[in-house]
Parts: structure tokens; sequence; C-alpha cells
């Protein structure tokens, strides 16, 4: 079978769109001063000569040693400015150090209560030397992984440069994640370093997150050092104690005078980072990202993309533990020289106005958020951002999942309508580590449709064996070429990897459905495989599904994803019990919690349904598209290879 098996509400949503939803057209002045004056060009040159193309934007970063090819591609391989070398914490620092941006503000952190410290660039240079002399005498080298639980401090940044620094690669999990979730992370990287922080606060509340660190490693004999950052900055908050040997403070295995660390030369195909991301299956998968092709990506797409200057104040509401958060708080923005704003916390506490009330404190330029949050801020009541000054604010970019054509047009309005800026929709995922699909100023933003290819990219919606469909035609999301800023290979799986370029032979094949219009944009509805999207998180159902059968009252396990009016998807789950297992409240509720602490709790599911049996295929396959369709009020289609 060729053709892609679209559901009744994926149809109605392409209807709607091909339908003309009206455009925004770009404002002149941010058209004017676009990085990509006419991006037409830029695309039609880069198709034609993708090589010199990205030779030019490989003079936004500084090499140590230049390369001597820029690209070679054996599908499913690709590698890029091979035989240069650079550093990318050296990108991100010593070249601001060096030059006027010296003592400009490279962060401004904010805590939850309003609690502020601003980091200049020699700060910061500071600061992280001093913490890759201190992973050094622990013993950590170019090479190494180090897994790095810290929700959304300056010390997280701190330690993700000092890796780089010294050519260790790390691996950020999300602090909102559990104790399997880390523990799995953990293993699979082989860290023998985990840095974490003690405590991170949400909604007023101190949460901890060392136990969860200490039930992971409990078992882990490879881990020989966990290096606990200790906040207790609050009345009251006692920082944790220390439980065994390997458990040292970040702060006490520092030398104040030390700093200075000489930036490792990095091959431009040495791995930065690597950060796992949800697939079909339970087990992560480790997407790595390769040091030359990634900085030379993010930085051309902080400047191209997100029109980021070196003057401005920019803002993601995203987290480190996020590829957001790689690309575009730390590793895209400070190599340009911007100033960042980071704030710890949810964008509606303590107050609904409070992403606002930052905006015009600081004069945010530039805004990077998730749809999810859009649709949360509207549902506050329309017009909360009119009360701030928000006539330095721009560019708001949206990414993550649908930004639905309502949520749009009201950021249009409310956020950017004083500046007479722009909201621009941008598709990409944990695996392409900046935006592939999206609305340049330059030209019309089409609310409901993410934008065009970004130049270098070429895209394509194509039908199971890989043909292009016509506009307005559904099918599946592919990149015919490789991209700088593309992941090399999963860790320790290189035919995981390679499972990206085979489904279709040739070519990269990105999991999601897509359509586009006559006129070349396109639309991205969801996921075509087992993974849903919940507030802009990918999460596999076979991770749910696995920790729901870890719990010792359940058998089997299927979880769906269904519509939210904010979160875009909200996780479902389907349960038969064990024999003599009573059904209730409570043990409703004591699965919910389980899955909570075993993957966090974004993956909690919102319901949970007992059943006494689940619909499989013949071969057993749990068959999910049949349990959604019914639960939307749908066709379930051929139901003819289900045993039951
Ligand atoms: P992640 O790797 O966790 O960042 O998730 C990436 C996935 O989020 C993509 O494969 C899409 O399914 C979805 N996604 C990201 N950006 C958009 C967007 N602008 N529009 C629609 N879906 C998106």
């Amino acid at each position: 079978m060729t053709d892609i098996q679209l559901t009744e509400s994926q149809q109605a949503a392409i209807s709607a769109l091909m339908h003309d939803e009206g455009v925004i057209p770009p404002p002149l002045a941010l058209a004017r001063s676009a990085y990509l004056p006419n991006d037409g060009v830029e695309r039609d040159r880069a198709q034609r000569d993708p090589d010199g193309f990205w030779a030019e934007q490989a003079e936004l970063v500084d090499w140590v040693e230049p390369y001597t090819r820029v690209s070679e591609f054996n599908p499913p391989d690709h590698a890029w400015f091979l035989g240069g070398k650079l550093n990318a914490s050296a990108n991100c620092l010593d070249r601001h150090v060096h030059g006027d941006r010296r003592n400009q503000a490279a962060l401004i952190w904010i805590g939850e209560d309003g609690e502020e410290h601003t980091y200049t660039y020699a700060r910061l240079y500071r600061e992280v030397n001093r913490f890759a002399n201190a992973l050094k005498r622990l013993g950590v080298g170019k090479g190494d992984r180090v897994v790095v639980y810290m929700p959304l401090v300056a010390e997280g940044i701190i330690t993700m440069l000092a890796c780089a620094r010294i050519g260790a690669v790390h691996s950020v999990v999300y602090a909102g994640m559990g104790t399997q979730a880390l523990a799995s992370r953990i293993a699979d990287s082989g860290a023998r370093v985990v840095v974490c922080s003690d405590y991170t606060y949400r909604r007023g509340r101190r949460i901890p997150l060392k136990p969860t660190v200490d039930e992971a490693v409990r078992d882990d004999p490879q881990v020989q050092w966990v290096v606990v950052h200790r906040r207790g900055s609050r009345p009251g908050d006692e920082p944790v104690s220390f439980e065994s040997e390997r458990e040292v403070d970040f702060y006490d295995i520092q030398e104040p005078r030390e700093i200075h660390c000489p930036p490792e030369p990095m091959d431009a195909e040495d791995p930065l980072f690597i950060l796992y991301t949800s697939g079909t299956t339970g087990k992560p998968k480790g997407v790595v990202h390769a040091t030359g092709g990634y900085m030379v990506g993010v930085t051309f797409l902080a400047r191209a993309f997100y029109q980021i200057g070196d003057r401005d104040i920019y803002w993601s509401t995203s987290d480190i533990g996020w590829i957001v958060g790689h690309s575009f708080i730390v590793y895209g923005p400070l190599s340009i020289g911007a100033t960042v704003l980071v704030r710890e916390g949810v964008p509606d506490y303590p107050t609904a106005d409070v992403t606002w009330e930052l905006c015009e404190r600081f004069g945010v330029n530039v805004m990077f958020t998730a749809p999810t949050a859009v649709r949360m801020w509207m549902s506050h009541g329309p017009d909360a951002p009119s009360r701030y000054d928000l006539s330095r604010l721009r560019l708001v970019a949206c990414a993550g999942e649908p930004l639905n054509p309502e949520a749009h047009r009201w950021a249009q309005e409310y956020l950017v309508g004083q500046s007479g800026g722009m909201v621009v929709d941008n598709w990409w995922q944990t695996e392409v580590a900046g935006p592939v699909l999206g609305t340049l100023p330059t030209f019309e933003a089409r609310p409901g449709k993410v934008g065009k290819p970004m130049p270098g990219v070429v895209a394509d919606v194509v039908d199971r064996e890989g043909r292009s469909l016509p506009p307005g035609q559904g099918g599946l999301l592919v990149l015919r070429r490789p991209l700088p800023y593309m992941l090399r290979t999963v860790w320790g799986d290189h035919s995981r990897y390679a499972r990206y370029w085979e489904q279709i032979p040739g070519v990269y094949a990105a999991g999601d459905i897509a359509v586009r219009d006559s006129d070349g944009y396109f639309a991205v509805l969801g996921r075509a495989d087992d993974v849903m999207n919940v507030a802009g998180h990918r999460i596999g159902t076979a991770d749910v599904e696995g920790s729901l059968v870890r719990h010792k009252a359940v058998g089997e396990a299927a979880v769906i994803g269904l519509p939210d009016p904010v979160k875009g998807e909200r996780i479902k789950a389907f349960v038969v019990l064990r024999k003599g297992v009573e059904p209730g409240p409570g043990l409703i509720a004591s699965l919910k919690d389980h899955v909570r602490q075993d993957l966090g709790p974004i993956a909690q599911p919102s319901e949970i349904e007992v059943r006494d049996s689940l619909p499989k295929t013949r071969s057993g396959k749990i068959v999910r598209r049949y349990l959604k369709a019914v639960e939307m009020g749908e066709d379930p289609g051929d139901l003819s290879t289900l045993a039951d």
C-alpha cells in the first residue's frame, strides 16, 4: 500500500487549510532589516550551490583550523566542514570576551520569585572556565559523557558550556523527567559523571530533584561522581546533605583563581552533545549532533530566522532540557553575542501577566515560545498584554506543535501589534537542531501553515514509495538532502539512525504528516507514528505503556493522544488489570502517580480506562488507531486485520 492513511480529522484540517485563511503581510521594517533580504534568491542559490551557500554561513563561526571540504553525503551518512577544527564554547564566549561585548550581559537570570542575576560575557567566561577545570580534575576529558539534570539555572548553562570547552559530550535530561527516564539515559550514554541541582521551583513550590538522581544512580556502578548544585537560596531552604562519597558540591570543587581553561580544538564532526528523544519503542533515542555543522547551523539560524542581533534582548520560554534550549537559549544566541533572558518557572505564575511584565521590564526584542503557551495566555483574557509596553517586541517565533490560526492571529494582534512586528511559525525537531520550514519575515504569514523550506532545505511531501504528492494531498514530510545541523547518529545504535533514511530509501523521513499548498507553503498536521505531542513535548506511546505495565496491577496497556484545546494533545491510557486486581479510583490515582514518578509529570495520562481486553491484530500488535477513532467518534477504517 502506497497511500498514506489520514484520519478524518487530518482530512478535515487539510480541506480547511486549503481554503484561503487570509494572510498576514510581512512588516516592512522587519523585511528591510532581514539578514536574508530576499529569501527566494537565497533559496535558489542554496539549491544550485549548497556547498557554496554553507561555506558562506560557516564564516559566522570562528575556526581554529580551516576545513578542507564543505560536505560529503553517502546516505545515510553525511559529514560537514571536513578537517575543520573549532570549539563551541570559544565561539559563545572567547570571541566576545576578546572583543567589545566583554562587559555586555550574556545572561540575565530571573527566578520565579523575581530573584535576578546578570552574567556579563566576561563573568560567564570565568564561571565556565572554572567549572571546566573542576570537571577535568574529576577526570572528565574529551569524548566523555556528562549527564546534566538541572532546571533552568545559570549553572545548567555553565555546565553545558564547560563540557563543550573540554570536549566532553553533555547529555541534558529535562529536570521534570522521572527516575526511570533518567536512569535509562544515564545508562545508555555511559556517563560517569552526573551534574544536578538539588531543587527546582515551580508555582511557588520547591521541588526536590536530588532524590530522583539518588534513585536513578543507586544501582549504577559506572557513575563515579554526582556533582550537586546546592541552591538553598531562599529563607528556610536547607541545602541537601550528601549521602555517599561520590557526591560533591558544584562550587566546592572549583578553584576561584582558575579562570582560564584552554578550549579543546574539536574536529567539526566530533559530537557536541547527545539529546534523548522519544521514538516508537520504549528505548529512548540518543540523538547525536556534531560540533561544526551544528554551530554553523544554529548561528546562521539565530541571525537569519530569529533575526537576533548582538544588541538584542532575546527570551526563549523553553528549557535547556529540550533541543530549543540547546540551540536557541545557549549555542545560537550566545554565538551571536546577544543578551539572553532566562527565567525559571512557568509562564503564568505568580500572575498570568508575568511574561508581559518581564518583557516590558527588560525590553525584550525577540521571543521564542510554544503554541501551548500562546493558547494559555489567550485563555486568560484577550488583552492582558496590551496593559504592558511591548513596543520593542518585534518577533515572536512559535514551534514545537501546530500553531492554530486563532492563536496565530491573537499573538499577531496582542503580542507584536504594538511594535508592528511579526509572529512566525517554524517546524523542526530534536533530530534537526533548528528551523527547517518556517515563515521568514520577508514573506507573508499564512496562519495554520508553517511556511516554506529554509534556504538549503529540500523538503517534500511524499507517499510511502517516496513519490511527490501534489498540493492539497497529505503525506509524509521528508528531506531530500541532509543539513549541517542534522543528527549524525543515534548514540550506540547507528542502525537505528539509518532507519530515518531507509523507510523511504535515500531520503530523510521526519515521521510527520504534512501537506503543502500551490505556493509551496507547508502545513504539518502531526506525527505519522506512535508518538504523541503534549504541550510541544514528544512522548512515545511505548514509553507510557512500558511504565504502566511495570506497575504490579497492570497486565497490558495501550496509550493514545487525544485532541486538547490548550496542550494540543492529552494522553489517554487503556489498561487490562492482572488477575485478581480490583479496579477503583484509588488504583487509577496510583497508576497515574506511578507514571509520573517513572517518566515525569508531562507523561502522566490525564485519563485511564480499565478494559477487559485491547484490540489487537492477529499477530498481537495493539491497534491504537482503532482505539483513537472510537474515542473521537470517527470511522475506524479497515478492521479486517483485527483478531477480535
Ligand atoms: P521534538 O523533537 O520533541 O522537538 O518534537 C518535534 C516534533 O514536534 C515534530 O516532529 C513535529 O511533530 C512537532 N512540531 C515541531 N514544530 C512544529 C510546528 N511548527 N508545527 C507542527 N508540528 C511541529
